[in-house]
């Protein structure tokens, strides 16, 4: 394994170095083979092995130090307060990707907590970032996971676990508010080199560099949350600490999968004022990204920092567009917004699930409406729909079946429902592993019918409309 430093060349203004304290009685119990052959990792070398545990020392691990936009208020100082960066490995793309552990212990950023993560909340994550990346969504992904018999202590006693994962890169929009708001210049043009060489080479190419890389920052942000909206995913924490300078989903926390249609839905418990409400996710991703180009405010005029923002809601609304433009099978813009609005307010209406609606309009015959028809209440309402559907999908030069086809490519049959992510967890605390590989194994594979688990193609059951995530990991 060619671990690089590359990081750690910016100086200690910029981290502190760290080990990972492995837990008690650790167990690897799940490794993404593909993941770890993307970047030539051997998990069969005994080296190897104990040195992504952390039971071997690496000499330049670290955990980073920045600050963030919490809930809309200020926080100086944050870091990783549990995360420790091993250091970066290249993939067969060419780039880099950082390894870093999440639940390695104390570091100098835990303030009063533990450095450690739950079991549950690293299954989550496990879950979640393979769903993404499987749905095209760019995230963090993992790569191992540790559990133990060391107890965390959150509202009761959990099991302790690590979660192994990798990222192109770790850096936040809250990096450069720590320097920013300290008026550390030198380290700001430090970072900014960094990110230019190392994550956005192109642009150093252009009359402007940095101008040229905020562009493409705003671009990456706004085609991921566009992606987010398509599929209905809520981030749940959407800090400027929780905001990669890469364009990448994350900091997997209290996140959800939009079950029912439900625009207002907040999936965070603790997040009382709805401030990252699934409908608000666009403009909470412009609020973070005018946080980011503050930042800049001495490196370039008010004008051209305006002018940078102004691209995000174009580039947002033109990618939301386009997906689900494949997502309806439709060629036609204008159609699109027509039809959208009057989907949404049935979907809400009949509190039907957003992802099997998808998949049942994916199966729709040219002149058999009734796979949908059969699942509302108002089916007049939901007819009159479906033919000015019909007719905006007969404009399609494509045949119906092949449209059809390539619906059921881009509407996944399965995603992470929260229910199903309690239900392997409560497994998994019992030492029972294979619900959770099995869940793994649909969501990488979301588009495929997997006939024998349409179980997890299911809607939630009463029971678990009780279920709630907060911050607590
Ligand atoms: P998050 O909401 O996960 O983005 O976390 C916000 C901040 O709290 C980050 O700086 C984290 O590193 C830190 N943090 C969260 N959980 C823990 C923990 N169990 N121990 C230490 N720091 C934590
Ligand atoms: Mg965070
Ligand atoms: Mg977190």
């Amino acid at each position: 394994m060619n671990l690089e430093h590359n990081f750690t060349g910016l100086g200690e203004a910029f981290f502190s170095k760290t080990l990972i304290k492995p837990l008690l009685e650790q167990r690897l119990v799940e490794f993404n083979q593909s993941v770890a052959a993307f970047l030539s990792i051997d998990i069969k070398s005994p080296t190897t092995k104990s040195i992504l545990s952390g039971e071997q020392a690496v000499l330049n691990s670290l955990s980073m130090v920045y600050a963030g936009h919490q809930f809309g208020g200020f926080s100086p100082q944050l870091g990783d307060g549990r995360g420790v960066l091993l250091g970066e490995l290249r993939g067969q793309d060419g780039l880099l990707y950082d390894l870093h552990m999440k639940g390695a212990g104390p570091t100098p950023y835990s303030r009063r907590a533990d450095g450690r993560a739950v079991l549950r909340s690293c299954i989550r994550e496990y879950l979640a970032s393979e769903a993404m990346q499987a749905l095209s969504i760019p995230s963090s992904r993992a790569l191992a996971l540790y559990d133990s018999r060391e107890a965390v202590y959150r509202e009761t006693p959990e099991p302790g676990a690590m979660l192994l994962r990798t990222a192109q890169g770790h850096i936040r929009f809250g990096h450069f508010e720590y320097f920013f708001y300290q008026g550390k210049q030198e380290e700001l043009d430090a970072l900014i080199q960094y990110c230019l060489e190392y994550y956005y080479p192109a642009c150093l190419e252009a009359e402007s560099p940095l101008e040229s890389m905020l562009i493409e920052v705003v671009k990456r942000t706004a085609r991921m949350i566009a992606k987010w909206q398509a599929v209905g995913f809520q981030h749940g924490v959407m800090n400027t600490d929780n905001f990669s300078f890469t364009g990448e989903t994350i900091d997997y926390g209290p996140y959800g999968f939009m079950e029912d249609y439900q625009p207002d839905w907040i999936c965070n418990h603790s997040d009382h004022e709805g401030r990252y409400a699934f409908s608000r996710q666009p403009g909470i991703g412009l609020w973070n990204l005018n946080c980011l180009m503050r930042c800049f405010s001495n490196h370039l005029t008010r004008d051209q920092l305006v002018a940078i923002l102004q691209t995000y809601e174009p580039e947002l609304q033109t990618h939301y567009d386009e997906l689900m433009l494949a997502k309806m099978g439709l060629g036609d813009v204008n159609d699109l917004h027509v039809l959208l609005p009057k989907l949404f307010t049935i979907l809400l209406a009949e509190k039907m699930d957003y992802t099997l609606f998808f998949r049942l309009l994916s199966r729709i015959g040219e002149n058999d409406f009734s796979c949908v028809l059969d699942e509302v209440i108002d089916r007049a309402r939901m007819s009159e729909w479906l033919a000015l559907y019909q007719a905006a999908r007969s404009k399609v030069v494509v045949a119906w079946a092949d449209t059809s086809d390539l619906m059921l490519q881009t509407n996944p049959k399965f995603i992470l429902r929260n229910y199903l992510a309690y239900e392997v967890t409560q497994a998994a605390e019992q030492g029972d592993y294979l619900p959770f590989r099995r869940l793994l194994n649909v969501l990488s594979h979301p588009f495929d019918e997997h006939e024998s688990s349409d179980v997890l193609a299911q809607r939630a059951p009463d029971w678990a409309q009780s279920l709630e995530v907060s911050c607590s990991s």
